[in-house]
């Protein structure tokens, strides 16, 4: 009976020290997108299989070969979420959010499971961090999501992303454009893949994002769709660039962008992690998607309301932080050394008292260790500071305390600290730079 098991493939173990980076951005994400207006959704992990089949689409990569699809002990067909944008949906409107307010602007971080080939940066279990907002048609709520996503990349320290942008018009002058692209790759059929030829019959817009080497130049020469959009869509475009713009947020026109789910409308975007030197992330560089999708709503049942947003992935994020802003390592601010003896037990109060009153202390439970030992102990978490309290110290009521942190051929420090000030003297110690 000596069975070794591993993880599922595709799906981490997150810990130390990665999870401090994860902890981390998480904690910026809540206050920033709270500071924006955003409030937290947390729907299930699975969904009924056909709300993704409705939303995301038969015919794109997710529902046609990605999904961990199963049917439960009640014979239905449930699906592990690959995306949140269906299920926040869903819930916007099996709670008739609609009646009760104009206006909601939701956001949601959790994992999503895709069955996908893996690498650096591609996962079956992945983290989204992503926002939804309901209810606004004007260009400023493009340029607030967008805004929203541009302020986390500063603020978490990843630079050198940029924005992707492009408009795919209402939908009323859609039939015409993808007749046009029909015949344009109507030529380059016979050597396209059999994915590629479903995607010409079904998604035509689909192929501008292929990878096929075969397409590559009937791509670069393709109509562009913001040629053929409707007045309205151009306009607003123009006010999301105008206002972008005034933002001081930089962008790319890219008329491949069409992120080929049928419901975007308008504009869609990425940001794409594009430094000057090497990518750490090779071709998995797209670290969020997102756009306009103002028919979802709708075609889900719901009431006719706008909306749009956008979804981040964070295992990418991580990736990046970890490579351009290492985490500093932290440690106890106080690590007390104990010797065996009555006065073990005082000692061990006295570090879970600290810890209670919200002091960084810590000490070494499995006993028998010599000081010296427990000081290495101390050194290897790296705490600050370090105490040994045995029968002298209980007497006296006075702690020896050493510094740990001093550079290599420093002179010793050490200070002592009777057990009545030692409270403010942590105050202090855990507010001094290191
Ligand atoms: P890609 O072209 O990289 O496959 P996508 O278009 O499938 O991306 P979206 O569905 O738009 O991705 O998801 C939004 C973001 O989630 C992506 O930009 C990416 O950062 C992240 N993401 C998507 N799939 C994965 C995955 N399998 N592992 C890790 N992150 C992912
Ligand atoms: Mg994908």
């Amino acid at each position: 009976m000596s069975t070794k098991f591993a993880g599922v493939k595709g799906m981490n173990d997150l810990r130390s020290p990665q999870i401090e980076i994860w902890q981390r951005i998480e904690g910026i994400a809540r206050s920033l997108f709270a500071r924006y207006g955003y409030s937290e959704i947390r729907t299930p992990i699975v969904e009924e299989t056909a709300l993704f089949v409705r939303s995301v689409g038969e015919v794109t990569e997710i529902v046609g070969k990605e999904m961990y699809t199963f049917t439960d002990k009640g014979d239905r067909s449930i699906s592990m979420r690959p995306e949140g944008t269906a299920p926040a949906a869903r819930a916007y409107i099996e709670h008739s959010i609609a009646n009760t307010e104009p206006l909601t602007r939701w956001f949601y971080m959790g994992p999503m499971f895709r069955y996908e080939r893996m690498k650096t940066g591609r996962y079956r279990q992945f983290y989204q961090l992503g926002a939804e907002a309901y209810g606004a048609l004007d260009p400023a709520q493009d340029v607030e999501v967008i805004a929203l996503c541009d302020a986390f990349f500063k603020q978490i320290g990843v630079p050198d992303v940029v924005l992707h942008l492009n408009s795919l018009g209402d939908g009323s002058t859609r039939p015409a454009y993808l007749e046009a692209l029909k015949q344009h790759f109507a030529p380059v059929l016979e050597v396209m893949s059999a994915e590629a030829k479903l995607a010409y019959e079904k998604n035509t817009m689909r192929l501008l994002d292929s990878k096929e080497p075969a397409l590559q130049d009937a791509i670069a020469s393709a109509p562009t769709i913001l040629d053929s959009i409707d007045e309205g869509s151009k306009k607003h475009f123009d006010d999301v660039q105008r206002m972008l713009t005034k933002l001081g947020i930089p962008f790319e026109l890219d008329r491949r962008l069409v992120r080929g789910l049928d419901y975007y409308t308008r504009t869609t975007f990425e940001f794409i992690y594009q430094p000057k030197g090497e990518n750490a992330l090779g071709t998995a560089g797209t670290v969020c998607g997102g756009g306009r999708y103002d028919r979802l709503v709708h075609e889900l049942g719901g009431p006719e309301k706008p909306a749009v947003g956008f979804a981040m992935g964070l295992d990418r994020l991580v990736l990046l932080v970890e490579k351009l802003k290492p985490v500093e390592r932290g440690g106890p601010t106080l690590f007390i050394g104990t010797f065996e003896g009555p006065e073990r037990d005082d000692a061990i109060a006295l570090v879970m008292r600290l810890r209670n009153e919200g002091f960084d202390v810590d000490f070494d439970p499995r006993g028998g260790n010599k000081l010296g030992k427990q000081k290495e102990r101390a050194s290897k978490v790296n705490a600050a500071w370090f105490a040994g309290y045995g029968g002298d110290e209980h007497k006296s009521g006075k702690l020896k305390i050493d510094n740990m942190r001093l550079p290599k051929d420093a002179p010793r420090e050490q200070v002592e600290i009777s057990l009545d000030g030692l409270r403010a003297w942590l105050n202090a110690a855990s507010k001094r730079p290191s």
